[in-house]
């Protein structure tokens, strides 16, 4: 891919990231493995030895587990289902069954990738192997295999769950509580763990029930959020994920740097947008601008909110009178050069500040560029290619200096947890107007988990999330939601 870059570049060498990630991949069938770390800044976030272990382990597991061994077709049997693989008996080295983990897409890419990382952060405490269940299109080449020698897509006609999950579905978890029901004996449960579960389904997060779910060999699940702060309030699970992650607080940015490399064809995209647009940048400033139907602004409104956002906080500088010699400062130095990315589905706003450093000029002896690498207008589910661009924006995104992030964005959320920089927020418009405080310095990288259960599991009745332990407070962007400290 050509020679790379350049200076905020972090530690060449550091290509498996600390011990994050496997050696034993082969580089060309996944260029963005081990290159990624060529472009993207250092990670300030300690990775903990408990985690590179509970990694190495789980690379195992799945090793031994995976779609096209004999024990994921031991383990289909028992499902009652027939397994492409032939197989004769039980396993004769004596080794436990195999049990599965099986995600099924829903939502957004970013929604996506935060459902999956959840899904394997209990994977890893349960020993469980997490699987992809999705179709084509929601899945091929889009992402690299995360775990060496193995595959983590479930082949799409070995599982014979065909019907579509809901909260309704008579194998969730839900609903086999409603019936008062035993877990243990289910050869399979669902557990809907999107916005609008019930009581019954958020009992999920609760100490008795994960006792019982232990002994169910496929949990399927569905998510719109990103669970992770969920875990952290299971006791069993407490002691374990206190070793995994001593800071609590950059949870998504290890295990999304671990599992999400994009394919060949999205890391094309993104080598050749950072060659075009920040390859000869002293600074890039990455701006994310989403606009919700829930929170409606108008584009001049918002476009003044950016504006007054990354001047106010010297992001930006402001303008300034055109100079004779656009080329150099008055010193004869070259101007400083700050490359402004901008994600959005509407070009409205990167137009907008293109023309205004364009026409005016930066104050202060900066030049600064602005580019916009697509502006798709609509959002469409289960699109390769919109899933393919979404992924390496969200990827050059995590290449930046400074990122400015729009408030709940899921979109958002993976840009500055793979950067691992806290990101600028735009806060929620009020009634249609920009906030006075356009924008505020997020107090941690930690996605926003949106619907948190507010549940007490002793008292089997409605309870603030926010309040039950220490690190895990009320997100600024979404008062709603829960975040880890
Ligand atoms: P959220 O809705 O902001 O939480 O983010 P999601 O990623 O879950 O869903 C938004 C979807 O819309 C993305 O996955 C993309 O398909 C599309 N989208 C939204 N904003 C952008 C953008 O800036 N660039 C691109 N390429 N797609 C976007």
């Amino acid at each position: 891919q050509g020679t790379v870059p350049l200076a905020t570049v972090p530690n060449p060498s550091d290509r498996l990231l600390g011990g994050l990630l496997s050696p034993d991949f082969d580089g060309r069938a996944c260029l963005s493995r081990y290159r990624a770390v060529l472009y993207r800044r250092a990670s300030r976030h300690a990775l903990s030895p408990r985690l590179v272990s509970a990694l190495r382990r789980y690379e195992s597991l799945h090793r031994l587990c995976a779609p096209g061994t004999p024990a994921y077709a031991r383990a289909l049997k028992r499902l009652g289902a027939s397994p492409n693989t032939s197989i004769d008996g039980a396993d004769p080295s004596g080794a436990p069954p195999c049990s599965y983990l099986v995600w099924t897409p829903d939502a957004g890419l970013g929604n996506r990738i935060l459902s999956i990382t959840s899904g394997f952060l209990y994977a890893l405490l349960t020993d469980r192997v997490l699987l992809l269940n999705g179709s084509r299109d929601d899945l091929d080449d889009l992402f690299c295999e995360p775990f060496p020698g193995s595959t983590w897509i479930l082949p799409e006609t070995d599982f014979p769950v065909r019907e579509k999950l809901s909260i309704d579905t008579r194998e969730s978890l839900g609903s086999t509580l409603g019936r008062g029901e035993a877990l243990a004996a289910a050869p399979w449960l669902y557990l809907h763990l999107v916005h609008n579960y019930k009581a019954h389904d958020r009992g999920f997060f609760c100490d008795d029930v994960q006792a019982e779910l232990r002994r169910v060999p496929w949990l399927v699940f569905q998510a719109d959020n990103y669970f992770v702060p969920g875990l952290f309030l299971i006791p069993r699970h407490e002691r374990e994920l206190a070793r995994m992650f001593p800071r609590r607080d950059a949870v998504f940015h290890h295990l999304g740097r671990y599992l999400f490399h994009p394919s060949n064809t999205v890391w094309g995209m993104v080598t050749r947008y950072h060659g075009s647009f920040f390859a000869r940048a002293d600074e890039r400033v990455g701006i994310q601008v989403r606009k919700f139907k829930w929170a409606p602004i108008s584009d001049d409104e918002l476009y003044g909110q950016i504006l007054k956002c990354v001047q106010r906080e010297n992001i930006l500088p402001g303008v300034g009178a055109p100079r004779a010699n656009a080329n150099a400062t008055a010193g004869g130095r070259p101007p400083k050069r700050k490359a402004v990315v901008v994600a959005s589905l509407y070009n409205e706003y990167s137009e907008k500040l293109k023309d205004l450093y364009h026409e005016h000029g930066a104050a202060g002896g900066e030049a600064v560029s602005v580019f916009q690498p697509t502006h798709l207008g609509a959002q469409h589910f289960g699109d390769r290619q919109q899933n393919q661009k979404a992924l390496a924006e969200m990827v050059l995104l995590s290449f930046v200096d400074v990122v400015v992030t729009t408030s709940v964005s899921t979109f958002g959320y993976v840009s500055q947890g793979l950067a691992g920089l806290r990101p600028w927020v735009l806060m929620r418009p009020d009634h249609g107007k920009a906030p006075d405080t356009p924008c505020r310095l997020a107090p941690t990288i930690e996605p926003c988990f949106h619907t948190p259960p507010n549940y007490d599991c002793r008292a089997k009745a409605r309870a603030d999330t926010g309040r039950i332990v220490q690190h895990i407070r009320h997100c600024e962007d979404f008062p709603q939601g829960v975040q880890l400290l």
